[in-house]
């Protein structure tokens, strides 16, 4: 049955002219960090690939450094240095140029907020600044020389882009980095003809779009990255600043206005606290003084949500890092008229941890990002089935939600036992956690599809016994039982209980709050796990008047949501809040009155008057029952599955992406061959001097 697409979506597909080049719908993957950059090119060029099949009209790579004098290490940013460049870039173009899309090359220069320590090249800004990250180096304040070669740099990377095959360079002059500098009179102290006046503090920007259409105009657009707004005020409202009169000055010079605004945590800010289409407000004007095409983020999954942007005159192109990250797909299951189908972005930010770990890119909702080279994935389609096997998956968090998906998709008949009345394990319980609500979609677009299969069968409120795993007599058994919060204080700082902590009805794990066990006095929360379950339990006993504490190990709070770039907001909000905290203390006690905490690097020990101690610190797996039956089998004759794993958080427990690939990974690879010593092929850099 071919479903056709409503005609009010009709307006996302028609192509936009850009410059020299069109691109062939409004869909456009702007630039986003992958973990993978000039390290692993064939890793990222079929990541890169796979967004222009899905339908990506154009599809462009991170932030791709012009020289060795920008160089980012340890984050593996792109770059376009020098032939090896060009050769490791055209992998990308040409598979994007497949599939009708064009493709971007973000040129960059990081200014302050490089060191080089690859390179050891003295980092150069508008100015003598500290390094932006704190690192122990300042910039060298750039000279008309350093001026004239930075141009030259740019111009040379910009054809270097053109030799690459990219259809779209761009001058990138925002998120902190050098051009950004230049134009912000707080930081651009110049008294040359580059600082001072609007004029001035504009020109380089200027110049390089002048010089970059000049190079490559002929056949690459060249598109402008800028940012909407000089900052916001208290309540979050934008500041527009000098900002439109700068895009003003340029308006008509570039072939594309990049719009974005001018904090990382608001623009790609996690859903906790930022919503879909969040920039409008910032960059609304932009269209009213440029007849160039506009792009903008958002988040958008919503193809509504979309067209109302173009229609109203917001943006010409509907942006996405996220939303193309998370569904690769997505614009071909809206021409396709499968918009149900679409694998929405929850808002984690989980994808952005790869940048700040250096490490290939992952996401919550998509498992196959990353693994479309090194493992052949695709996040759409997946091998048939090898035989007629059964499948057994016991529990329906996102694991076995996964695993069950996928193997439905291969054609296995599978059944699918959950405990409880409802599927979604820990992502049902916690999108009920303030704030995390969009997180279900892990859960909705999962069960969706599976309720959509014949041969895929959900079991609930069905607890599995060994006995009942045995009477099945499944051929394949996957034990995804999920894990439980300890409540005995052990974890990273704590390797041993600690010694007294009780009365047990006043000591709670996270468990006990989402299954709505709540204190009712002053409560000290211990976060030894770093993340967001510590201060998310904060805001919803501060909802209910509870006065909260919350003790940390570790020098900040939230270690983890600095890498999500929600960090600051977390701290806003509990200090919005009055939420208590102290940092660098440990939990060691706790009488039923008395807390006491000690300083993790002085030992000195303080006591806190409290009713309740919250616990959040490691989870033990749930796996008695696969630990059972693997006994069971040892120990007896009678059936025999021919494999029996445990996956997701049953196996070892982490974040819900680990859960979902742990899910998919024994989905792709049940009763496939794979090699045990090397499960994936591995991107090396190319030998060459060529
Ligand atoms: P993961 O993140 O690994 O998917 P979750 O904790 O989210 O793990 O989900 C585990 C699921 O397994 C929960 O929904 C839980 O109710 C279910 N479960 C646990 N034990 C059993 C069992 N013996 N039989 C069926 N379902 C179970
Ligand atoms: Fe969206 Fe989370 Fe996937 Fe990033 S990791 S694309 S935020 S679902």
């Amino acid at each position: 049955m071919t479903i056709s697409r409503d005609p009010r979506y009709d307006i996302l597909f028609e192509p936009v002219k850009i410059g020299p080049v069109t691109a062939p719908n409004r869909f456009y993957q702007v630039p986003h960090c992958t973990g993978l950059g000039w390290l692993r090119p064939r890793m990222v060029a079929a990541l890169r690939g796979m967004k222009a099949e899905g339908g990506w009209g154009v599809v462009c790579t991170e932030y791709c450094s012009i020289h060795p004098a920008s160089d980012d290490l340890p984050h593996p940013y792109a770059s376009l240095w020098d032939k090896g460049d060009v050769k490791a870039h055209s992998l990308m173009t040409d598979l994007v140029h497949e599939h009708g899309s064009l493709a971007g090359a973000e040129l960059w220069v990081g200014g302050a907020r490089t060191t080089n320590l690859f390179s050891r090249e003295v980092a150069m800004d508008v100015a003598s600044m500290p390094n932006a990250i704190g690192l122990p180096y300042q910039t060298r304040a750039m000279d008309k020389t350093d001026i004239r070669e930075l141009r030259r740099w740019h111009r040379n990377a910009a054809l270097r882009a053109r030799d690459a095959g990219f259809d779209i360079v761009y001058v990138y002059a925002t998120h902190h980095y050098l051009l950004a500098h230049f134009l912000n009179p707080k930081t651009n102290t110049r008294t040359d003809e580059y600082g001072g006046s609007l004029e001035n503090r504009v020109r380089l920007v200027r110049e390089l779009i002048e010089e970059t259409k000049d190079a490559v105009g002929d056949r690459c657009a060249v598109a402008v990255r800028f940012s909407a707004n000089e900052s916001e005020d208290a309540e979050g409202n934008p500041i527009i600043g000098e900002y439109r009169e700068m895009i003003e000055m340029l308006a008509e010079l570039p072939d594309l206005w990049d719009i974005n605004v001018n904090n990382y945590a608001h623009e790609m800010g996690a859903s906790r606290f930022v919503k879909e289409a969040a920039l409008e407000s910032y960059m609304s004007y932009v269209k009213s003084i440029t007849s160039k095409p506009v792009v903008t983020v958002g988040r958008f999954t919503s193809p509504d949500t979309m067209v109302s942007q173009v229609k109203r005159g917001i943006v010409d192109f509907i942006g996405a890092a996220r939303p193309s990250i998370a569904d690769p797909f997505l614009p071909n299951k809206i021409k396709e008229g499968r918009i149900d189908e679409i694998r929405e972005c929850i808002g984690c930010n989980i994808c952005y941890t790869g940048d700040g770990t250096g490490t290939p890119i992952r996401c919550t909702q998509n498992p196959t990002m990353s693994e479309e080279w090194r493992r052949g994935w695709h996040p759409e389609k997946i091998a048939p089935r090898t035989s007629d096997s059964t499948i057994l998956v016991v529990g329906a968090g996102p694991a076995g939600l996964e695993a069950t998906r996928a193997l439905g998709r291969r054609g296995y008949n599978v059944m699918l036992a959950e405990a409880s009345l409802a599927p979604g394990g820990r992502v049902s319980r916690e999108a009920d956690l303030p704030g995390l609500g969009e997180w279900a979609r892990v859960r909705n677009y999962r069960v969706h599809e599976i309720q959509s299969m014949a041969n895929v069968d959900l079991y609930l409120d069905n607890k599995m016994s060994v006995d009942d795993v045995l009477a099945v007599e499944a051929d394949h058994v996957a034990i995804a039982t999920g894990s439980s919060w300890q409540a005995d204080g052990r974890g990273l700082y704590h390797t041993t209980p600690i010694e007294q902590l009780g009365p047990e009805d006043q000591v709670f794990t996270p468990d006990d709050i989402m299954n709505g066990r709540l204190p009712t006095g002053p409560t000290l929360i211990y976060d030894d796990d770093r993340y967001y379950m510590a201060n998310v339990i904060a805001e919803l006993l501060r909802a209910k008047n509870i006065p909260v504490t919350l003790v940390v190990p570790t020098s900040t709070i939230s270690t983890w949501g600095e890498r999500t770039s929600e960090h600051s907001q977390i701290r806003q909000r509990l200090h919005e809040l009055k939420v208590d905290m102290l940092t660098s203390h440990a939990l060691i006690g706790f009488d039923g009155s008395t807390a006491r905490i000690e300083c993790v690097y002085s030992a000195d020990v303080k006591e806190l008057p409290v009713e309740a101690v919250i616990t959040v610190t490691m989870r033990a797996p749930a796996d008695a029952l696969y630990r059972d039956l693997q006994q069971h089998l040892a120990d007896n004759d009678g059936y025999q599955p021919k494999s029996l794993c445990r996956i997701g958080d049953c196996e070892a427990p982490a974040i819900i992406a680990a859960a979902v690939y742990s899910g998919h990974r024994y989905a792709q690879e049940l009763e496939a061959e794979v090699d045990a010593d090397n499960p994936a092929k591995y991107d090396r850099v190319f030998f060459t001097d060529d």
